[in-house]
């Protein structure tokens, strides 16, 4: 995207975090700057202003952020995808399998309708398993998913490439 490497460049690694080994990205010094951080919005609002989108499913918790002021702007619903065990109304969940263990996430049953247009958004990508159980749980739950978004994605781990092979398309703003 055009912006790329400029969002690039406001992401830091911070080395051997959460664990030793791993290089974590972290987004805070580019939502601390206003002007990466609206040059980060207006990224996803270009290219997902034409496409008829019906609401954007936001993955807990960094996904928020971004899918947040992108509903705003695009004039759709805003939709969570929660970690187990966050959303009070009748649910409907999607485990998927970590390096250690199994994770869950959730959307409300009455979230929307049969053969709306959704776009699920997280912060980034990393084996895929996040974002590809988020748009299995949408599909399950009668959505089109027309395109899963993030801010990175880290192409080392070919999670992007796992969600294409499901069928879905992918975008992310920088590698
Ligand atoms: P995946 O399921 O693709 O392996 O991991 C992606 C999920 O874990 C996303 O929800 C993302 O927020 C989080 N995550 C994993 N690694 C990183 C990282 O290096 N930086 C950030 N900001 N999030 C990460």
């Amino acid at each position: 995207s055009i912006y790329g490497d400029y969002i690039k460049s406001v992401i830091r690694t911070v080395p051997d975090w959460p664990q030793s080994g791993v290089n974590f990205r972290d987004i805070t010094p580019l939502l601390q700057n206003s002007a990466a951080f609206r040059k980060l919005i207006d990224s996803f609002v270009h290219r997902y202003q034409e496409m008829d989108i019906d609401a954007v499913a936001a993955i807990d918790a960094r996904g928020f952020i971004v899918g947040a002021p992108l509903a705003y702007e695009l004039g759709c619903s805003f939709v969570p995808v929660r970690k187990k065990g966050k959303l009070p109304f009748k649910t409907i969940s999607e485990t998927y399998t970590l390096e250690y263990g199994e994770a869950e996430v959730e959307l409300h049953s009455d979230a929307f309708r049969e053969g709306d247009r959704i776009l699920v958004v997280d912060d980034l990508i990393a084996t895929g398993g996040t974002m590809l159980a988020a748009a299995k749980l949408i599909t399950r739950t009668g959505g089109h998913v027309v395109e899963t978004a993030a801010i990175v994605d880290l192409p080392d781990l070919s999670g992007s490439q796992r969600i294409r092979d499901a069928g879905y398309s992918v975008f992310s703003v920088c590698s």
